[in-house]
């Protein structure tokens, strides 16, 4: 097993192999230089020919390790569900928040819970399940634990969030690219991050999108149909 991590600058390139490229040194200061191309994997595809598989980091948070395929990795340990997977269901967001009062934003971006939800797409879900990001995350379930419309509205919303932003090519904010280096149109849909003062997409809502701070990052939602 070949874990990697993109840290804050990682990407990877798939692209014609030109023969006998090797990766460069590690003290250039520019992206997309191929001194930052740190490992390359070089594949022949019947297909496509000669291809290499490029990481490249400039700023080497990423990392890239192997791993016994048995027994998982402590890197791997800890961490919550896979938001795409089947298992995240407004049963498993209740049983994950019950009886947490961290508002909902903070808990669904909390890894050990569910792994893989960022800044962006918590916003955007919980505008589209309509629900307030400052709720308590306990209350999207009944007080026994039973998940109610709340919770299965924003499993749902979750997982239409993710395929959507699979679906467009992800969201490209500063230079992220796919890996055949075209931006991704995740961004322009759109409906609460980033729209601050903006009027609300939902229709009849007439609400106005606001920003608010939440354990130090930026919340955008709609006061109005957001409860
Ligand atoms: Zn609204």
């Amino acid at each position: 097993m070949l874990i990697c991590h993109l840290g804050m600058s990682g990407s990877f390139r798939i692209e014609a192999d030109p023969g006998d490229q090797a990766p460069g040194a590690f003290h250039h200061p520019r992206s997309k230089d191929a001194a930052h191309d740190h490992i390359v994997f070089h594949l022949v595809s019947p297909t496509l020919g000669k291809t290499r598989v490029v990481f490249n980091d400039p700023r080497r948070f990423g990392f890239m390790l192997f791993a016994d395929d048995s027994g998982g990795h402590p890197m791997l340990d800890g961490l919550g569900v896979e938001p795409t997977g089947n298992r995240l269901d407004g049963a498993l967001l209740a049983e994950l928040f019950k009886g947490k009062k961290t508002p909902l934003k903070a808990a669904l971006l909390d890894q050990t819970l569910i792994a893989g939800l960022g800044n962006i797409y918590v916003s955007e879900a919980l505008w589209r399940a309509g629900l307030s990001p400052r709720r308590a995350a306990h209350t999207i379930a009944s007080a026994s634990g039973k998940p109610g419309s709340r919770a299965e509205r924003l499993a749902s919303a979750v997982r239409s969030v993710i395929a959507d932003a699979i679906a467009a090519g992800g969201s490209t904010l500063r230079d992220y690219a796919q890996a055949d280096g075209s931006l991704g149109y995740f961004q322009h849909q759109f409906s609460a991050y980033g729209r601050e003062g903006e009027a609300c997409r939902k229709a009849g809502c007439g609400g106005t999108i606001q920003r608010i701070v939440q354990s130090g990052r930026s919340t955008f939602y709609c006061p109005v149909c957001q409860h």
